[in-house]
């Protein structure tokens, strides 16, 4: 399986295609999955500024696209440019919580420092689709 520090590259590879004209924040991600695949997504933004997509949801929405779920995601890696590892947004804490599951390592790097949490740590006691499906 690849490690963490590979799948940041990946992400870190991922960041230089981000489009940010707006922002000029730019961020990678990269998605693991249990059948050792890597599925990168970077922050795409929009002049109508709600419409565009931060990196970690391209990257899980394309391999759930690529037929990926839940059970598959192995690892997530987040990259970007600033002062400190960016966080993912509310909304992609959401999107994690959805897609991936509550111990799956995610793993934040600015090249300066690397941070490694969870779904569970950044957005506790959250509304999910079993509380849906009762
Ligand atoms: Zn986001």
């Amino acid at each position: 399986m690849m490690t963490k520090e590979e799948l940041l590259e990946q992400a870190f590879e991922a960041q230089k295609n981000a489009y940010a004209p707006y922002s000029n924040f730019h961020v990678g991600a990269a998605v693991l999955t249990a059948d050792d695949h890597v599925v990168l997504g970077a922050n795409v933004e929009n002049a109508s500024y709600p419409a565009g997509a931060c990196a970690e949801a391209t990257a899980l929405n394309a391999a759930y696209s690529l037929g990926y779920r839940k059970d598959d995601i192995k690892m997530i890696a987040i990259t970007s440019h600033g002062d400190t590892p960016a966080r993912p947004c509310g909304k992609c804490r959401q999107i994690i919580r959805e897609l991936a599951g509550k111990q799956v390592p995610i793993i934040l790097s600015n090249r300066n420092e690397t941070v490694e949490t969870t779904i569970e740590v950044l957005l506790p006691d959250s509304f999910g689709p079993e509380d849906l499906l009762k």
